[in-house]
């Protein structure tokens, strides 16, 4: 007898093999049989002919501080992720001396998206090292699998404290680093990861710590994750740290090298190309270098206040020099700014952060209840009905409410043809969801539901089977995760039932939920009929359906070499 039966489904078996008709049996959270008539069972579900899939796992989210408090990590579960990578980019909470709490999430603040006062409010520090922290998870327990990255910015500021976002290391606190990668490799790490991007900084623009990391430095730390003979080095990787560069690495640690983020850039549209044909060729050698890429377009939330993508713009200056919210409001009144701005828009077009381009900018939420019917508009329809130039549309908009209007721009990655083709490939690591940071900024946990109901029934770039390939089976290779990822025998029973022909992410909408009441950006599930993790039903169609006290997840220790 069976614990659960699921009946007269369309099995996906995340290989990327065709789906075949018929029933899957659990028992003791495991999968104990795939495929035709299955007999008794403590519990049945009927499919109804609906699709069912391995549980996603979502290889770039930043939960760690989050499954602190929330051991479920909204809203990911709700979204079909069974297993959530945490720790992207190097931006962990562990390892961490009492004492430096308030400077790591002084560093988290920024990145995450989260007020200090959130983060004060909601970690549980129960832990000084790496292995306390996933002690502590297994103690708390978890909602889904967590698989989790030592982190070079924590670990930085372990080892230097405040020098940590000041300066190169010595070979001393080299030394002491990679002594905390071994700890946390020998603990189950899931590999190292780290940032070089210049776009990631902590409060008041302080660089995050590893972007201080030198050569050595970088090279120590992936030689000693390596030692292990497992993990992956994951990098959000700046300027400095080139494709050739990065497959040293992997050369020498002799480890998978994932690299975030590949985005497609109106701007400047080859690079995303040319980045993917050097890996594509590391790994023609032999290398095993990875890309990182999206299928949601990246958006940024914004209001006037801090509309920081004009802020790299020359004209831009007057307002950024603008001490009060007064003096703010005179400058985008001046109609000679405003010709600035606009002369400067046309003269540098394509090389721009924002490049005129007002239809991919939308209103999101107004302030007064009179200008609600704008929501969800595009800048280039609004100022077409007002007859109005669309930098005056844009201004006279947010002017009018005190400047608390909220717009979204959806400026990376928004050319879906150029999209499609990152996407087809079939090498490329499809995550980068960000869940649990950039929290008002956006939300992109939905990223799995995005790819097969937008990218595989709507625009045929990838067929479904591959769809799910992508989002399970082939993570669960490439992260060593065991017993995962595939609709096997034996394998653990992390399942998703939905509907092929409605499968989607729905709209995005602002939740007042985070510690101290902060706001966050939220998303459901559309065609989405159950999720279970180790066998344990955790979400249904209205949501998240578990058990406040239950937490089927596992922290995964034991990684494939
Ligand atoms: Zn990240």
């Amino acid at each position: 007898m069976f614990d659960l039966v699921i009946k007269d489904a369309e099995i996906f078996d995340g290989a990327g093999s065709a789906p075949q008709h018929g029933d899957l049996g659990v028992t003791d959270g495991k999968i104990a049989a795939v495929g035709g008539k299955l007999g008794a069972a403590k519990q049945t579900v009927n499919a109804d002919g609906l699709a069912l899939m391995p549980g996603i796992i979502d290889g770039h989210t930043h939960y760690d501080a989050q499954i602190t408090w929330d051991p479920f990590v909204d809203p990911s579960p709700a979204l079909g992720v069974t297993t959530a990578v945490m720790g992207n980019c190097g931006f962990t909470i562990a390892p961490c001396k009492p004492a430096d709490r308030d400077l790591t999430m002084r560093h988290l603040t920024h990145v995450e998206g989260m007020s200090l006062d959130a983060l004060r409010a909601g970690i549980r520090w129960g832990f000084e090292s790496f292995p306390q922290y996933l002690g502590m998870l297994e103690k708390q327990g978890v909602g889904p699998n967590v698989a989790c990255y030592a982190g070079h910015s924590a670990i930085r500021t372990f080892v230097m404290g405040e020098e940590a976002t000041q300066r190169t290391a010595t070979d001393e606190e080299i030394g002491q680093m990679a002594a905390q990668v071994r700890q946390a490799m020998a603990a189950g790490a899931v590999g190292f990861a780290s940032s070089t991007a210049e776009a990631h900084n902590g409060e008041g623009g302080t660089p995050m710590p590893s972007r201080l990391a030198d050569d050595r430095e970088l090279r120590a730390l992936v030689k000693a994750m390596g030692e292990s003979g497992r993990g992956v080095y994951m990098l959000t990787k700046g300027a400095k740290t080139s494709i050739p560069y990065l497959e040293g690495l992997a050369v020498e640690a002799r480890r998978p090298v994932v690299i975030a983020a590949l985005f497609h850039s109106n701007t400047n549209p080859t690079a995303a190309f040319t980045t993917l044909e050097q890996v594509n060729a590391a790994r023609a050698r032999g290398n095993q270098l990875v890309a990182q890429t999206s299928c949601c377009p990246l958006s940024m939330d914004f209001t006037f206040k801090s509309p920081y993508l004009f802020e790299s713009m020359k004209s831009w200056k007057p307002a950024m020099a603008a001490h009060d919210p007064a003096a703010l409001k005179a400058v985008y009144r001046d109609p000679a700014w405003r010709a600035a701005v606009r002369q400067e828009l046309a003269a540098s077009r394509g090389r721009l952060v924002f490049n005129g381009e007002w239809d991919k900018l939308f209103v999101v939420e107004t302030a007064r209840p009179e200008n609600q019917a704008m929501e969800g508009s595009t800048l280039a329809e609004l100022a077409k009905k007002a007859g109005k130039d669309p930098l005056d549309c844009i201004l006279d908009v947010a002017l009018s409410e005190n400047l608390d209007t909220s717009f979204v721009a959806q400026l990376l990655h928004n050319d879906e043809k150029a999209v499609g083709k990152i996407l087809a490939d079939p090498d490329t690591h499809i995550s980068l969801s960000d869940a649990g940071a950039h929290l008002t900024f956006f939300c992109d946990a939905g990223f799995g539901l995005h790819l097969m109901g937008h990218w595989s029934r709507e625009l045929g770039v990838l067929d479904l089977p591959q769809a799910v390939h992508r989002l399970t089976g082939q993570p669960a290779r490439l992260f060593g995760i065991k017993n995962r990822g595939l609709l096997r025998e034996g394998h653990a029973a992390d399942l998703m039932l939905f509907d092929p022909g409605t499968v989607a992410r729905g709209p995005k909408r602002r939740a007042h939920d985070l510690p101290a009441g902060a706001a966050r950006l939220t998303t459901s599930a559309i065609g989405l009929h159950g999720v279970w993790i180790n066998g344990t039903k955790v979400a249904d169609a209205k949501g998240l359906c578990a058990d406040k006290a239950a937490r089927p997840g596992e922290v995964l220790r034991a990684f494939e070499a």
